[in-house]
C-alpha cells in the first residue's frame, strides 16, 4: 500500500493548483478525479446524450478509456486516445459535468479507475470524496475551502489566462450551483470527513497554501 494523500473542497479552492505544486515538491503522484467526470461529460456532449438518458450515459462511462499523463507542466488528457486537456474545461462541459457525476453508477466506474490509478503509488488525489468515499483510509485528509466570492474571483481569472469566455457572474453561479448539486450527491457528496483538517484558503496565497499542506503531511510521514 502506497502513501495517500486526499484533497477535497469546492470548486475553486485552490485545489488543483496547490495540489499539483505539493506533489512536485514532495515527488508524489497527482490524481485530478474531476478529470475523469469531465471525460464522461465531454462524450455525453460531443455524442449528443440527453441528461436524462442515464442508460446511455452509463455506457459512455463504462467505455470511456481515459489516460492522464501526469507532467511538471500539467496534466495531458486522452479520452479514447484523443487529446482532450482543452475541451474538458470547456463551459459546456463544466456546466453539466455535476449532473454526470451525480449518476451512482458513473460514480462506480469512476471510483474504480481512481483507485486503481493509485494502486501501490505515492499520491496525492483531488476530488470531493477523496477523503469520505473514494479513499476513507488515507495517510493525510484534508478539506480546502473558500468564501463563494473568492473562488469565482480565483476562477475567473484562471478562465481568463485559458481563454475560456465566461463573465464572472456565469463563473459565480456556475460554482454556486456545482456546490448545491455536489453536496446534495445521493453518493459521492461534497463533504468534510470527520478526521480531514480543514483550511480555509480565502486570505491565503498558494505558496502559503502549499506550506502548510507539506507541513501536515512532513508530520505525519514523521510519525509512521
Ligand atoms: O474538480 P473539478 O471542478 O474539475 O470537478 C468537476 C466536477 O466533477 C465537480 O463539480 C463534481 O461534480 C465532479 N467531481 C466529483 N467527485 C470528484 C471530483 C469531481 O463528483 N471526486
Amino acid at each position: 500500500m502506497g502513501f495517500i494523500v486526499g484533497i477535497d473542497g469546492p470548486a475553486g479552492s485552490g485545489k488543483g493548483t496547490v495540489t499539483k505544486k505539493v506533489a512536485n515538491k514532495l515527488g508524489l503522484i497527482n490524481i485530478d478525479t474531476g478529470i475523469t467526470y469531465r471525460c464522461v461529460a465531454l462524450k455525453v456532449l460531443n455524442q449528443k446524450i440527453s441528461l436524462k438518458d442515464i442508460e446511455k450515459i452509463i455506457e459512455v462511462a463504462k467505455n470511456a478509456k481515459i489516460y492522464i499523463d501526469n507532467t511538471p507542466n500539467g496534466d495531458n488528457v486522452y479520452l479514447d486516445g484523443k487529446n482532450v486537456t482543452k475541451d474538458i474545461r470547456s463551459k459546456e462541459v463544466t456546466k453539466i459535468v455535476s449532473q454526470v457525476s451525480s449518476i451512482k453508477e458513473v460514480r462506480f466506474i469512476m471510483v474504480d479507475m481512481q483507485r486503481k490509478l493509485a494502486e501501490g503509488k505515492n499520491v496525492i488525489m483531488e476530488g470531493r470524496d477523496i477523503c469520505t468515499y473514494v479513499f476513507p483510509n488515507a495517510d493525510v485528509k484534508i478539506y480546502l475551502d473558500a468564501n463563494i466570492e473568492e473562488r469565482a474571483k480565483r476562477r475567473y481569472k484562471e478562465n481568463q489566462e485559458k481563454n475560456i469566455n465566461m463573465t464572472y457572474e456565469e463563473v459565480y453561479e456556475n460554482i454556486r450551483k456545482r456546490d448545491e448539486n455536489d453536496k446534495s450527491k445521493e453518493i459521492g457528496a461534497l463533504k468534510v470527513a470527520e478526521d480531514s483538517i480543514i483550511i480555509d484558503t480565502t486570505s491565503l496565497n498558494i505558496d502559503e497554501v502549499v506550506d502548510k499542506i507539506i507541513d501536515i503531511i512532513t508530520l505525519k510521514k514523521a510519525k509512521l
